[in-house]
This record gives C-alpha cells, structure tokens and sequence, in this order.
C-alpha cells in the first residue's frame, strides 16, 4: 500500500513541516484566559485581588488576622472596616461613591464584573485616599 500511494504523484506542498507544526499547535491551543482581571494593570490587579479576598490593609483584616491595628471599626466608627462597607456603605467616601456611581451598582459586579466595572472600583480606591 505505501509503495502505492509513494508511486502516486506527489502533491506538491508549499507548507514547510515547521510551519505545519505552528499550524497545527495554534488550532489545538486552548485560548489565554481574557477575563477583566487579566485585561487590568498589574497594580489594578493587585486592589482587586486584595478587596475579592479580603486580605488587605483595611482594619477588619489588619485587626482580626494580623492584630497590628486596635480595632477592626471603620474610621466611620459605623461597622467594620472591610471590603463591603468601603465599597457600599461608608459614610466617608459618600460623596466619591456616588460620583464614581451614579446609578445603583452590586458588589459583585464592582469586584467581578467588565474591565470597566473593576477600573471603576479601583479608581475609587485610589482618590478615597484608602491603602488596600
Ligand atoms: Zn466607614
């Protein structure tokens, strides 16, 4: 059977086996994640990633986990001071929070949602004047 098909004409072929190989390779890759986080900038990154987990330098994580602050309050003195009251309800930063969000906007899509939704939270974590 090879000696065969090896009579037959032979297609000539203008693919060299190495790009074959980069063809090949490119249809069986599975696609670089793209998701908000990934398009964000390193230090953008770096907000989220501490405000999704919790592990920041807001006082609840800084007084319950690590014991280097007095206490856990908001400087508010209102509730504690995590992820959820700085970017919901801390009287503080009212006036920053509705100009960063005019219209009503979850927390899950503040920490979860598009590109533009997390650059919007880490904009108003770098004028609140906040250390995360
Ligand atoms: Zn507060």
């Amino acid at each position: 059977m090879a000696k065969l098909g090896a009579e037959d004409e032979q297609e000539n072929n203008p693919v060299s086996l190495t790009e074959m190989k980069t063809i090949i390779k490119s249809l069986h890759r599975t696609p670089q994640p793209q998701d908000s986080y990934h398009l964000l900038s390193r230090p953008q990154q770096v907000v989220i990633f501490r405000l999704r987990t919790g592990h920041s330098r807001l006082n609840q994580h800084l007084h319950g986990k690590l014991h280097v602050v007095p206490s856990p309050m908001c400087s508010c003195g209102e509730a504690e001071q995590d992820t959820a009251h700085i970017l919901r309800d801390c009287r503080n930063h009212q006036v920053l929070r509705e100009e960063i969000w005019p219209l009503p906007e979850s927390l899950h899509n503040k920490l979860y949602g598009p590109v533009a939704a997390l650059q919007r939270t880490t904009n108003y974590i770098s004028r609140s004047g906040l250390q995360v």
